[in-house]
């Protein structure tokens, strides 16, 4: 009627019934990624095992904890074609000791098989400077390096979030001008605590979570100190050619393409050396053409840009102002000290340069776990075997307070080294070396 126009200032009427609420989740599910990695010698097709995973899921009233899942012996079909199934990512908003029962679920199936045609190396034209690297992923060589890596919680799980984001909204036409994000991401901190394996380990996970939009994936490795080295002449050159190579690659519009720039901080070195005069002012130009070079690539879809720094402190480089998630990557804390030096252990343990306890499965408990049982233990127990073990591992990560991560993975190594009968040894002395190893790798830091 007229009053209802002029009451709502000239829209039209509401509707007499209200419209429905729009579709959430059924039953509001939690989304499981089901990673499934097929044999080197499978040909089947993508689509036939995503259907046998699934309806494997759904016959199996399993619950859902992160980690590998066995190929069941009655599914011939998948046992013939699938290497390793995976279920990733469960704990995202898991209250239920971390458990998800399987009618809380809705897996997402992503099959995928691992490249092993190793790493091409493109050269200058001399011959004498390797530029980048070319890896075609998901590549063998990166498989588990994102399990591997271990962070306070939600470092991993954010930088997924937000690169699958950007390729969202790319992917679905937001306009950059009303909503503006970009594909560049920047991982800082000290050395030796992961950025560059994480940037590798992230573009490997996003290959295989979105290789039904994009079939083919590949990752460029950039050492920007090699692209500013001695030869600035010869770097207007090397950028040229690299960015001519990326433009190929990108303008195949299934292709996704993945630029790791590390050590971008020596961008900063060279342009500041170029303005105090001490470097050839070349290299000012070169520093400015792979910045527009960046920039001409943000109006591309499907590429994503990964740097790393050294630099803990503020970076003030153009560069810096470019990415759009900074984050910084510290030295591992306790935790993250403890369930390296446990994969560590584990590891040695399997392969049995420390020997597993007569018939006693030796399995190492995680952090949680440690602690509960250090909570609920009496004074008796706490001194026996194996918590008195468990307790020498923390001793260790205890002592390892500022040592990196990539130190934390050689100390294993160097304790054995320092052992006076290195044959196959006893856990407990194992672990005393490597407190020992431990401090002393301290003491000199
Ligand atoms: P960065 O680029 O920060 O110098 P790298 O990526 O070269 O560090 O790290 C070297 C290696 O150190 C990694 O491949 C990994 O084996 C180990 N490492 C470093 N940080 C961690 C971590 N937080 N968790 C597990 N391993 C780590």
């Amino acid at each position: 009627t007229e009053t209802t126009i002029s009451e709502r200032n000239g829209l039209p009427p509401l509707p007499a019934v209200a419209p429905s609420p729009p579709p959430s989740l059924p039953e509001d599910k939690f989304l499981v990624s089901v990673e499934v990695c097929l044999k080197a010698s499978s040909t089947a097709r993508t689509q036939d095992v995503c259907s046998a995973v699934e309806r494997m899921l759904e016959k199996r009233s399993m619950s859902y904890i992160d980690g590998p899942i066995p190929v069941p012996l009655d599914e011939p079909f998948l046992l013939e074609n699938v290497h390793r199934i995976c279920i990733c990512d469960t704990d995202e908003g898991i209250k239920n000791h971390r458990i998800l029962l399987f009618w809380q679920v809705k897996p997402l199936v992503h099959v995928f098989q691992l490249s092993d045609e190793g790493p091409c190396e493109e050269v200058s034209g001399d011959g004498q400077l390797a530029s980048f690297n070319e890896w075609i992923l998901p590549a063998k060589e990166f498989d588990g390096l994102w399990e591997s890596l271990i962070y306070e919680s939600g470092l991993k799980q954010r930088l997924l979030r937000y690169a699958a984001s950007a390729l969202l909204f790319t992917e679905k036409g937001v306009d950059p001008f009303l909503v503006s994000w970009n594909r560049i991401v920047l991982l800082h901190g000290p050395p030796g605590t992961g950025k560059t394996s994480l940037c590798k380990a992230l573009a490997q996970k996003l290959s295989i979570r979105f290789n039904s939009r994009y079939p083919q994936c590949q990752l460029i490795e950039v050492n920007a100190h090699s692209l500013f080295s001695k030869w600035f002449s010869e770097s207007g050159k090397l950028v040229a050619k690299l960015f001519q190579k990326i433009q190929e690659m990108v303008e195949e519009e299934n292709n996704l393409v993945f630029v790791l720039i590390d050590e971008v901080e020596s961008l900063a070195a060279a342009r500041k050396a170029a303005l105090s005069g001490s470097e050839p002012s070349d290299s000012i130009r070169v520093v400015n053409a792979l910045l527009t070079q960046m920039d001409k690539l943000k109006s591309s879809p499907n590429v994503i840009v990964l740097t790393t720094s050294n630099i803990t402190a503020a970076i003030d480089i153009a560069f810096v102002d470019r990415a759009d998630i900074k984050a910084y990557v510290g030295p591992p804390t306790l935790e993250a000290r403890y369930e390296i030096l446990r994969s560590c252990v584990q590891e040695l343990i399997r392969s049995g340069i420390v020997a597993n306890h007569q018939d006693y499965d030796l399995k190492l408990p995680n952090f949680s776990t440690l602690r509960e049982k250090l909570g609920t233990a009496d004074v008796q127990e706490a001194q026996t075997w194996p918590l008195l073990l468990y307790k020498q591992l923390l001793e260790a990560a205890e002592s390892c307070e500022g040592l990196s991560g990539r130190s934390l993975r050689k100390l294993p190594f160097l304790a054995h080294a320092s052992l006076s009968s290195p044959g196959s040894c006893d856990p407990t002395n194992f672990l005393c070396t490597m407190i020992d190893t431990a401090r002393r790798e301290h003491s000199e830091l």
